[in-house]
């Protein structure tokens, strides 16, 4: 499928932040999002790949947005926050937000949407409502989705084998896109955390153990027509 370049959104640092979006309009789109965290490489890189299959592959015909780097200057920096120290994914204007942060690496900014990123973010959202948003992290490899998504995260655990969890119970994400993008939009999202790199995690074993999943979510069309 076709996608074109939308205009760039801009980070802190002035650095170009792409945005695609496929040739097929529609009323909502899915998106795909990577490294809203900056040093997330492994989520990234999957970001990367499925851009990478959907531009090439003739299976696919759908409305999806993707922004595979959010964070760019994390990206380049090898930081979880972005340009002004500000964790991105703490910063979202959810009713949840509040200016404290139990650490120095979750600094929620100095007020809900700060941040340029997440101003670009929200502004394709509003251009392009999401109905679905995939967003690609790195921690322990875990499928956490909010709002109304189980049947993705199962359909991709029966292939990767990741635990699900519906909310981080003992981790509270005030002013995450998992709160906003429900809140917001009534999109459903699903923080799709991939395992770290390590003496037996590569970029390319994340990818593999993850592409056939990802792929049939896609040609099986279970990603536009999946059901609470
Ligand atoms: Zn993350």
């Amino acid at each position: 499928m076709k996608f074109t370049e939308l205009p760039h959104g801009t980070s802190v640092k002035g650095e170009k932040i792409p945005a695609y979006k496929s040739e097929k309009s529609a009323d909502k789109y899915i998106y795909i999002l990577g490294a809203v965290h900056g040093d997330e490489v492994e989520g990234a890189h999957l970001a990367l790949k499925l851009h990478e299959w959907l531009g090439e592959t003739n299976e696919v015909d759908m409305p999806i947005v993707i922004v595979p780097v959010v964070n760019v200057d994390g990206y380049k920096a090898g930081t979880r926050v972005n340009g002004n120290g500000v964790d991105l994914n703490r910063n979202l204007p959810s009713a949840q937000w509040t200016p404290e942060a139990r650490e120095a690496k979750y600094f929620p900014g100095t007020a809900p949407l700060s941040e340029p990123e997440n101003k670009f973010l929200v502004e394709l959202f509003n251009k392009y409502p999401p109905k679905f948003i995939l967003s690609f992290h790195s921690w322990y490899p875990v499928i956490n989705y909010n709002g109304a998504c189980k049947e993705i995260a199962d359909f991709l655990a029966s292939y990767n084998k990741y635990p699900i969890e519906a909310d981080f119970l003992t981790h509270p994400t005030p002013g995450s896109l998992g709160e906003f993008g429900p809140q917001e939009f009534k999109s459903p999202v699903l923080t799709f955390e991939c395992p770290v790199l390590s003496d037996t995690v590569t970029l390319e074993s994340v990818w593999k153990e993850n592409e056939e999943g990802f792929k049939k979510l896609f040609t099986t069309k279970i990603i536009e027509t999946f059901k609470a």
